[in-house]
């Protein structure tokens, strides 16, 4: 293909970045497995990352290159294109009405960053794998949030050893102090096994003290305290950690990380090591079920909440539809992401026509995503459910 086609075709994929129904998958094919410089690059610039860390458009460019370089691209998930799909999310919820309120220039810039580089060199094995298998980064961490220890220091090691990709080199050493805490804070927030905890304090420090202020009605001095209640840096640390949780949790699951998981227990068979998630074997995993105690477990609770604060109707609908079409498929007692082609039209939330009707279609990120269907051969996302086999 020649390179300005090449370039077009990028330009056209980043072009509704700012939108939930952006496609990553497109993306990342038009750059050729790099999606995460071409979006950062074009995110960055719409938050004016580059005017207040006082860096070149050149130098940033050199920084997006040596942190997606450090992706393991065989990962079939922890890769830099759920890296660049973090970004998006993250981006995505800064721009809403309450966050924008709340979180300086500085949060924001500390929180794309985290996005960026949240999964950094990790290597396609959970922590626990790390621990039992005795690998080097578990004796160096102690066994303790071993990947997100590691690449918040790798993240700072490859900016500051190289001044061509500095970022925080023109900073003021006090403002560099706090975005350092607060990208490390958020990038430990993404570790699961405080998970509980964060939901927990955001209802119980942030939800509900906002909702007592809110029942008081809206005047204007009401307002102002809702304003400073939620602008105090603990809760500023638990929005932000928040945010990039549910930014990490609705990046594309279902095919790629199972594969990563069935690939790890594979490994802990063959090296006789203890199989950390044995729903994830190959040979007998259900998939619906897998993700269907996902969402019970993990997300349901946090996006009721984060929803309560934030205000995201269009998430909660795809949600509710990706929790419906797992129901589905689990019902049919079949195991597989996808039902086979003639048992579509029987789940709900599954078959989709976009208004064109265009064939094979709507299944670019549906329903095993968060994000809303898009129409492959012409980019629409106003599907319409197709009539289900018993009414045709
Ligand atoms: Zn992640």
């Amino acid at each position: 293909m020649p390179v300005t086609e090449a370039l077009d075709r990028i330009t056209r994929a980043t072009e509704n970045e700012e939108f939930w129904d952006f496609d990553i998958f497109e993306l990342e094919a038009a750059t050729h497995k790099r999606p995460l410089t071409y979006l950062g690059l074009k995110i960055f610039a719409r938050f004016g990352v580059c005017e207040v860390l006082k860096c070149s458009e050149t130098m940033l460019r050199s920084w997006l290159q040596i942190i997606e370089a450090n992706y393991h691209a065989s990962n079939p998930y922890h890769n830099s294109t759920h890296s660049a799909d973090v970004l998006h999310a993250t981006a995505y919820f800064l721009c809403k009405e309450r966050i924008k309120q709340i979180l300086d220039p500085l949060d924001e810039i500390a929180a794309l960053i985290a996005a960026t580089v949240h999964d950094l060199d990790h290597p396609g094995r959970t922590n626990s794998f790390l621990c039992n298998a005795g690998r080097e980064l578990a004796i160096l961490y102690n066994d303790t949030a071993v990947l997100e220890s590691h690449l918040a220091a790798l993240a700072f090691q490859l900016t500051t050893r190289d001044d061509k990709c500095n970022i925080f080199k023109n900073m003021e050493r006090d403002d560099y102090w706090t975005l350092h805490q607060s990208i490390i804070d958020m990038v430990l927030a993404t570790e699961m096994t405080k998970h509980f905890e964060h939901v927990n304090k955001l209802v119980n420090s942030i939800n509900k003290p906002l909702a007592a202020l809110e029942e008081d009605g809206e005047t204007g001095k009401n307002q102002e305290a809702i304003i400073t209640m939620l602008r105090t840096p603990d809760n500023r640390s638990l929005i932000k950690r928040t945010l990039i949780k549910c930014a990490d949790a609705i990046s594309e699951s279902g095919a790629r990380i199972s594969e990563e998981w069935f690939s790890q227990t594979d490994e802990e068979k063959r090296q006789d090591l203890p199989v950390v998630m044995s729903v994830f074997d190959r040979n007998t995993c259900s998939i619906p079920k897998s993700r269907i105690s996902f969402i019970d477990y993990f997300i349901t609770d946090m996006f009721a909440a984060w929803d309560a604060f934030v205000d995201l109707p269009e998430l909660m609908q795809h949600l509710d539809n990706n929790f419906k079409y797992w129901k589905g498929l689990d019902e049919m007692k079949l195991r597989s992401l996808r039902p086979p082609p003639e048992q579509w039209a029987t789940l709900p939330g599954a078959l989709m026509l976009c208004p064109s009707s265009h064939l094979g279609f709507l299944r670019a990120r549906a329903p095993w995503s968060f994000r809303p269907p898009v129409c492959r051969a012409c980019k629409s996302t106003q599907g319409r459910r197709q009539p289900s086999v018993a009414t045709i």
